[in-house]
């Protein structure tokens, strides 16, 4: 059935340390090659379909089709010449869609990857305040980067990669999601030195968790006071959750800077930071914050990243979305609630996981229909997942070795693993997410 994927992935294994070009893609015991994608479909190298929920792991908000418009723009661009390394109309274009729509964003600078924006984000905070030290959320993902690879607390940490140096993880100070004592005792004791607090406004890549009433506002008014930068990363739910607004204007808080990747690249390498003005001209060349890239804000990335985003706005993209999630985390968890009481439904948007906890509640009365809001009027509040531990907690063996294969199996595409969001997009319909159901009832 997969006897191509294994002759590709043993040629892999002799050129590519593990086989694979990203640690994420490694699956047990080989991943599936790719043959092609179509609409919300993967057609791999043996020719099996599948409702493909991994979309890339979140830039293709549209599907493995790009509507006709979209796909015209990127061919005429291309014909035009890849790239020039001077500017061009269409990186202004997208920086204007992004400054009119992100309540906090009056700037943009273009780079080519989500761990590119978040290193230049911490840069551009540590230059801007002059200070040092960063606080960042444990389980969180700010990507490839020496600043945030870091793993601990705020009394004994260091770096979750080797190759890191400790002093990195001097300057960072990882807390849990969803604590607001943890990040005012760090704040009290070095408020001073800090130059930023970092996160994902919703735990993307450890779960989903959503944020807890009032801990994002809190987070803005600490970081207010001590005169440190707010850095919301929303390289995965950058317009994705809420809309064209983003995680920022579905929660209503605004950041003093944001990194943006994934869906802003319409499919191709991309990430970008935003921020007032007055932040981000401490970037060169008006500033002294040293930032550049030669692929940066590359025409053809632009091109495809503005046609998408155009398409999202004068299409009912982000609606059918948000219709289809609700309709398939509704449906997740009456299966939950019959079979598999102790899991927990997380998602909003277009993003859902089922995260398999391992304790059932009392009752289901009043508890979230469609993903956990971490609403604290539920009687389950106690034991949803808070944090990236509380999900790391849960029986992640069983989706890793059994559950993801059994669902392949049935036609149905998820992450390898527990910790990455499963996404939908534009090209999903009814029938997929039906069929989708009913895999999971006899999976589960
Ligand atoms: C994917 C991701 C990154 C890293 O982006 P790359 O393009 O893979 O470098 C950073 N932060 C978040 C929140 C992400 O989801």
């Amino acid at each position: 059935m997969y006897d191509q994927s294994r002759e590709l992935y043993d040629r892999a294994l002799s050129v590519t340390p593990g086989g694979v070009n990203s640690p994420v893609r490694a699956a047990y015991p080989y991943p599936n090659f790719v043959g092609r994608g179509e609409g919300a479909h993967l057609i791999d190298v043996d020719g099996n379909r599948y409702v493909d929920y991994v979309m890339a792991y979140g830039p293709l908000l549209l599907g493995h089709t790009l509507p006709e418009e979209v796909e015209g723009a990127i061919q005429s661009q291309l014909s035009d010449g890849p790239m020039y390394g001077v500017p061009t109309e269409v990186e202004v274009e997208l920086a204007e869609f992004i400054a009119r729509h992100v309540p906090s964003v009056e700037q943009v600078r273009f780079v080519n990857s989500g761990t590119e924006a978040t290193t230049s984000a911490v840069r551009l905070a540590r230059g801007y305040t002059g200070r040092d030290d960063i606080v960042v959320m444990q389980g969180n993902y700010h990507g490839a980067q020496e600043s945030t690879l870091v793993e601990g607390d705020d009394e004994e940490r260091g770096p979750s990669s080797e190759g890191i140096p400790s002093a990195f993880a001097e300057h960072t100070i990882p807390v849990p999601f969803n604590d607001v004592e943890a990040v005012e005792r760090v704040f009290e004791e070095r408020g001073e030195d800090i130059a930023a607090v970092m996160l994902e406004p919703m735990l993307g890549n450890r779960g989903i968790v959503h944020p807890v009433d009032g801990y994002l506002e809190r987070l803005r008014e600490l970081t207010e006071e001590h005169g440190a930068l707010l850095v919301f990363d929303e390289v995965m739910t950058g317009f994705r959750i809420g809309g064209l607004s983003c995680a920022q204007g579905a929660f209503g808080v605004e950041p003093d800077l944001t990194t943006f990747g994934k869906v802003i690249g319409g499919g191709f390498p991309v990430g970008a930071i935003g921020g007032s003005a007055a932040v981000m001209e401490s970037f060169t060349p008006v500033g002294d914050v040293f930032q550049a890239g030669t692929f940066s804000g590359h025409p053809v990335t632009m091109t495809a990243g503005l046609e998408t985003l155009r398409y999202a706005a004068e299409n009912d993209v982000y609606d059918y979305l948000q219709g289809l999630g609700d309709e398939l985390r509704s449906g997740l968890q009456d299966i939950v609630e019959d079979q598999a009481p102790e899991y927990t439904v997380v998602g909003r948007d277009s993003m859902f996981k089922v995260i398999f906890t391992r304790e059932a509640p009392d009752t289901f009365e009043g508890h979230c229909e469609a993903g956990c809001r971490q609403q604290e009027a539920c009687p389950r509040f106690d034991r949803c997942p808070k944090n990236g531990a509380d999900v790391a907690a849960a029986n992640t063996e069983r989706w890793e070795r059994i559950f993801y294969h059994e669902m392949r199996d049935r036609g149905i595409m998820l992450t390898t693993n527990q910790f990455e969001p499963q996404f939908l997009s534009y090209a999903h319909t009814e029938e997929d997410v039906e069929n989708t159901l009913e895999a999971y009832k006899e999976a589960l």
